[in-house]
């Protein structure tokens, strides 16, 4: 465990905005946090579209809202925003999309995404991001699951994506296709002439916090994706997180770098920083860590969101780089998705002279539930403390996983003991149901408190620690395991960029630890180097959790969006079946 915290570090003049944990831990209430939104006028309700255009608009309308860095740079004022989706929530009611009808889009980051999530929230749809690299499978399997009606896209996609699946979706009743001479193709329309002909104003309806807003796909990293449902209420959850997590000022420059095909890119990339009426830098390319060192000195970033797979890529691109780009603008820096080893966090020191904040949230939870702030010092690996307003607890589980309970209420961990972490319901983000899977949905609940099936642990000073995912943990010889502690060990070592930790079984321990290693380029791979690296492991966490066997890989096998699966490396370990791979779109 590293004894030594990072020291906060303070750029620039502005104050965090959460100074002193404790007293805002006591001092917090939900309804408090939903006084600092503005709410639909005359009392008609609380809309996500409402709080993330029409509220700032009203404050500040030519202030830039979305700045596109891509081929076209391009900029939407909040007017510009208000505009545009006031006219999208029109297409769709011209259309007859009712209330609580599913919107979707399969786009990249460009303005039409943008225009439709919020306009189709405005319009009290509920709209479901489908991840644009995804392949007509994994498209097909989410449009109907979602029952969607609405879908945009691009000709492109539609062709490659949609079409060979069209037939088997009778429900999605409209395609409407982007750019400004969409060709015509049979069974879509084109979306400008709609737009078009559309009015700049729209009154949103009354909206109740418990109205559906937001259908998100989990990323399948342990299984087939979930649908999870959020509510419109859950924009109270992403304006105070991005208050106390990221840290947001009004006059930030914010830069999230998820796609917003997937939970943070819209929870963060869109509705949170909006709700707070800042400028959002969107790149609409792929990782170029040329190009993002760029766009963080040209844009002049001050908070960056981003994830422990981007951070991995920038520390392969090597300390020369971002050394040739001023990034003194940057002033707080967070990572969420994976756990974030403490070597990134000291790459964050050394590299960007800011430590990155890890936090910890699910697609379930709809916002960031556990992080370091930006007044908080920082221990290197642990994800942080509990938001204001965020109960959370370590359940001890069973040998079968299982949160042991008493009279219906979890038997909670000591200090420093592993076991599930749960939450305590009642955050307004928290999901309200899996699409068409009720049981599953019940099963995530011991009495008051979610099971976010995580394994983690938490210290005496209150601090958590991610140990890996329950399915993914290991148990060999009594003892249990978490992948991450393996993992970060071996990438404390110069030779290693990468490592993915699974249990192989064994006749006498039950399981044994195994890991998978990518080396740094120019690092040899050979029987040595293993063997230097099971004693290294050993000499930090002892022969009972150092791994017994190393495997160098190339290419760990990861989901789409970069997060190593393990599940798939057991698979490969024993010779089974690796599932179905066309539906969990693997990228290698
Ligand atoms: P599925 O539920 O379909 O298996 P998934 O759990 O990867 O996929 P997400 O909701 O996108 O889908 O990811 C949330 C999970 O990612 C968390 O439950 C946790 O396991 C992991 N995670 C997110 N942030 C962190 C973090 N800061 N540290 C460690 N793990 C994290
Ligand atoms: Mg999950």
């Amino acid at each position: 465990m590293p004894e030594k915290p990072i020291r906060k570090v303070r750029r620039g003049t502005v104050e965090p905005n959460l100074v002193d944990y404790d007293a805002a831990c006591r001092d917090f209430s939900w309804d408090q946090a939903r006084a600092r939104l503005q709410g639909l006028p005359d009392g008609r309700g609380l809309n996500i579209g409402h709080e993330a255009v029409d509220a700032p608009a009203s404050r500040h309308p030519g202030k830039v809202a979305l700045c596109f860095v891509g081929k076209d740079r391009a900029e939407l004022t909040y007017d510009d925003l208000r505009r545009l989706t006031n006219r999208f929530a029109n297409v769709l009611e011209h259309l007859g999309v009712r209330r609580g009808e599913r919107v979707a889009t399969l786009l990249g980051r460009v303005p039409d995404l943008y225009v439709t999530v919020l306009g189709a929230l405005k319009a009290r749809a509920v709209y479901s991001p489908l991840f644009s690299a995804f392949g007509p499978e994994p498209v097909r399997q989410r449009l109907a699951l979602g029952d969607v009606r609405v879908l945009v896209t691009t000709p492109s996609f539609y062709k490659r994506k949609v079409a060979p699946v069209r037939d088997d979706l009778p429900n999605l009743e409209h395609v409407l296709l982007i750019g400004a001479a969409a060709p015509a193709i049979v069974g879509t329309q084109p979306l400008a002439p709609l737009m078009g002909s559309a009015s700049d104003d729209y009154t949103i309806g009354p909206t109740d916090p418990d109205d559906p807003a937001l259908l998100h796909f989990t990323s399948g990293t342990t299984g087939a994706p979930k649908g999870a449902v959020h509510v419109h209420g859950a924009v109270v959850s992403h304006h105070v997180t991005g208050l106390y997590a990221l840290d947001l000022h009004p006059d930030d420059v914010f830069w999230c770098t998820a796609d917003p095909g997937w939970v943070t890119g819209t929870s963060y990339g869109i509705i949170s920083p909006l709700t707070h009426g800042v400028t959002c830098v969107v790149d609409e390319g792929e990782f170029d860590a040329e190009r993002w060192y760029a766009t963080l000195e040209s844009e002049a970033v001050t908070v960056w969101y981003t994830a422990p797979t981007a951070i991995r890529m920038l520390m392969k691109a090597g300390p020369a780089l971002p050394r040739e780009h001023d990034l003194s603008k940057l002033r707080f820096v967070a990572s969420v998705g994976e756990p974030l080893h403490a070597e990134g966090v000291r790459w964050g020191c050394d590299v960007l002279g800011l430590p990155i904040h890890d936090n910890w949230w699910q697609t379930e939870t709809g916002g960031i539930m556990i992080a370091n702030f930006a007044s908080s010092d920082i221990y290197p690996g642990s994800m942080g403390r509990p938001l204001p307003g965020i109960i959370a607890a370590v359940a001890r589980r069973d040998d079968e996983g299982n949160v042991i309970t008493n009279d219906g209420v979890p038997e909670f961990a000591g200090d420093d003991e592993r076991g599930e972490l749960v939450l305590r319901r009642g955050w307004p983000s928290m999901f309200r149901g899996y699409l068409g899977m009720d049981d599953r949905y019940e099963a995530c609940f011991t009495g008051d408190w979610y099971r976010t099936g995580d394994v983690v642990r938490r210290d005496a000073n209150g601090w958590f620690w991610f140990l890996g995912r329950g399915d993914d943990v290991i148990k060999s010889a009594g003892h249990l395991i978490g992948p991450f502690e393996v993992e970060s060990t071996l990438m404390a070592h110069p030779a290693v960029l990468e490592a993915g930790v699974i249990g192989k079984p064994d006749p006498v321990a039950g399981e044994v630890v195994k890991a998978f290693v990518t080396v740094r380029a120019g690092v040899d791979p050979s029987d040595d180097l293993a063997l230097e690296l099971i004693g290294f492991a050993r000499s930090r966490l002892g022969a009972a959790v150092a791994p017994r066997e190393i495997e160098f890989d190339d290419h760990l096998p990861k989901t789409k969006s970069g997060k190593i699966l393990r599940r798939l490396l057991k698979a490969r370990e024993l010779g089974l079946p690796e599932g179905d791979l066309s539906t969990l779109e693997v990228s290698h």
